[in-house]
């Protein structure tokens, strides 16, 4: 089984230990460099993008983190982590820095706070069929992407809110609460590809 890490600096990370472990992954919380260097894959799940960022500088982890993304670790990131993984931010807070490794522009809690939280079913191709459930929670919206990176899903209104970049994947909701294993299992084959 392949050994999957997921940040674990803050979020909602117990909820994709306990999908990636369903998955039959061996899956591991990351809080320390010597941890981040034993997994094949990485999750960052959801919570605070300016939080994590701070949590991982004060752990050491920021350049670990740069440098296995460098170096092509598959790394998954919804929501928070999205952003983290974000090259490009809008609406960040002074001072804040994501890891960068996805060619795209994400604006943070891009849905106001009428619709802060929302749910609604979406066609991602890559999963086939049916749609995905998906919740969106304060969540960012991908508002330019670069030529490095392809959309895997959009909403109705053409807003991309799922994107992958060779080993890098992200999506702007949360799949690790819905049930629906589907978009973990396709992190996982790139976990196995890779
Ligand atoms: N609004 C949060 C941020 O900017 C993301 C919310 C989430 O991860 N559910 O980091």
């Amino acid at each position: 089984a392949p050994r999957v890490g997921v940040l674990a600096l803050q979020g909602d990370f117990r909820e994709h230990l306990a999908v990636l472990r369903e998955l039959g992954a061996e899956a591991v919380p990351v809080r320390r460099p010597d941890e981040l260097v034993s997994v094949s894959g990485l999750v960052i799940p959801g919570g605070e993008s300016t939080v994590m960022d701070k949590l991982s500088r004060a752990f050491g982890l920021r350049e670990p983190l740069l440098d296995a993304i460098a170096a092509g670790l598959p790394v998954y990131g919804t929501c928070a982590g999205l952003i983290m993984l974000a090259d490009r931010v809008l609406d960040a807070t002074p001072g804040q820095q994501t890891l960068g490794g996805l060619d795209v522009t994400v604006r943070r809690n891009a849905f106001g706070s009428q619709l802060d939280s929302f749910e609604t079913d979406l066609k991602m191709p890559v999963l086939g069929d049916p749609p995905v459930h998906a919740v969106f929670i304060r969540a960012p919206v991908v508002e330019a992407l670069g030529e490095k990176a392809a959309a895997l899903g959009s909403l109705d209104d053409g807003r991309v809110v799922a994107v992958e970049q060779g080993n890098l994947l992200g999506t702007s909701f949360h799949p690790e609460v819905t049930g629906d294993l589907r978009f973990h299992d396709h992190f996982l084959s790139k976990v196995r590809a890779a």
